[in-house]
């Protein structure tokens, strides 16, 4: 199943600060307490959170939402982020959205190779708040 959080508490805040409507990010993640953490900070943020548990997930919901950027989570049991990230860019319609890996593979190599499958952006767990922020405003503001 998905799910979509919308913002009402931070409708006024938008409208005061005259913002143009606010952006969807799809978290795709397997472990539930990382989802909500993520869902937190996104939503403290003011974006619209649309989450995935699997890659199996993700895929249906990218069929009928595009999204205006993904989190992926690299470690998931039916299919690896790597393999989605592959996935994804190659679709003609998917192929725009910022990928931002996020994963414990701290080691130097799992990095480059979330670059090399396709990822746009690369947050290491645990996360620190003001690099996801950070790295938020910088792909869709
Ligand atoms: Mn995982």
């Amino acid at each position: 199943m998905f799910f979509l959080y919308n913002i009402n508490m931070l409708s006024s805040f938008a409208e005061a600060s005259d913002q143009a409507p606010p952006k969807t990010v799809l978290n795709v993640e397997d472990n539930e307490e990382n989802r909500r953490l993520v869902r937190r900070l996104l939503q403290f943020q003011g974006y619209n959170v649309l989450e995935a548990e699997s890659a199996k997930q993700a895929m249906e919901l990218l069929v009928s939402c595009i999204p205006d950027l993904i989190l992926l989570d690299i470690n998931m049991p039916d299919e690896d982020g790597y393999s989605l990230t592959v996935k994804l860019k190659m679709n003609p319609s998917l192929n725009k959205v910022p990928i931002v890996a996020i994963t414990a593979n701290a080691l130097k190599g799992d990095r480059e190779r979330t670059f090399q499958a396709g990822c746009d952006g690369y947050i290491e767990k645990p996360i620190d708040i003001e690099a996801f922020l950070d790295t938020m405003n910088r792909f869709i503001g």
